[in-house]
């Protein structure tokens, strides 16, 4: 923790800090890992699929969590779980996702952070400070699509520049592009692979649609396993590995 000043201590006291939604222990979340989820309110992004809406509008009511509870769980999982994951809505939007990692680590824990991979400014500071030990990026599409998917104006070389600094500080990570076949075709899929190829793993899911943001996308059909299939197989040659997930 070699960028770690003394002033960040004074803002990692947890009296004050909130999580938003929590799942004390997942087996899904972090791979390898048993860890307890944290959810944090409000996105800079509008994916339509999004399955979470009211989180990421930061529309609560939300559980509320204060961190001392998050901690004396965590305390006492100690020998069972082994990390924590930082999900959101978008984790790295939260001023003090920094000191809630900070004591996570001191405290002996893993970190895994879920981000949309958009603002590397906010998650520079865990990685130099080696506060990360996984990272899963979304990947929306393909750079000519995030507008259409994201419905705001997103900077894809952000997204890419997330990924180059994690791999550069050599945090393991994984790339997940979640899709509707209305929103991203095969093609589509294809253009986005070439952009993010490399040793990387690429998880393919569908989109879940009985709740998205855009009502439009509600109860529609997602795509079937054979489109996923051969997605997933015609992406296969630009990665170290493509897998279906869920
Ligand atoms: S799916 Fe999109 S809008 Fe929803 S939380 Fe993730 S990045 Fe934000």
């Amino acid at each position: 923790m070699s960028g770690y000043i003394e002033g960040d201590w004074a803002t990692a006291q947890g009296e004050n800090m909130v999580v938003d939604g929590w799942v004390k222990v997942s087996l899904i979340d972090f791979p390898g890992s048993i860890c307890s989820t944290l959810f944090f309110g409000g996105c800079n992004l509008r994916c339509r699929y999004c399955h979470n809406p009211k989180m990421a509008l930061g529309q609560g009511p939300f559980e509320e969590v204060k961190w001392n509870t998050v901690e004396e769980f965590l305390k006492d999982g100690k020998g069972i779980l082994h990390g924590v994951c930082f999900s959101g809505g978008e984790p790295t939007l939260r001023p003090d996702l920094y000191a809630m990692a900070l004591r996570v680590k001191m405290s002996g824990f893993k970190v895994k952070v879920d981000t949309n991979g958009t603002m590397p400014e906010n998650l520079f500071p865990l990685i130099r400070d080696g506060l990360l030990d996984y990272a899963a990026v979304d990947v929306k599409g393909s750079p000519g699509k995030y507008r259409e998917i994201c419905g705001v104006d997103v900077s894809e070389s952000a997204v890419m520049e997330t990924v180059e600094t994690l791999e550069r500080f050599g945090i393991p990570l994984e790339l997940r592009t979640t899709v509707h076949q209305d929103l991203l075709s095969r093609e589509d899929m294809l253009e986005m692979a070439r952009w993010m190829q490399g040793e990387r793993i690429l998880y393919i899911q569908p989109c879940r649609t009985s709740i998205t943001l855009d009502p439009r996308l509600q109860g529609t059909l997602g795509p079937d396993k054979a489109w996923l299939e051969g997605v997933a197989e015609a992406c296969a040659p630009y990665f170290s590995k493509v897998i279906i997930r869920g």
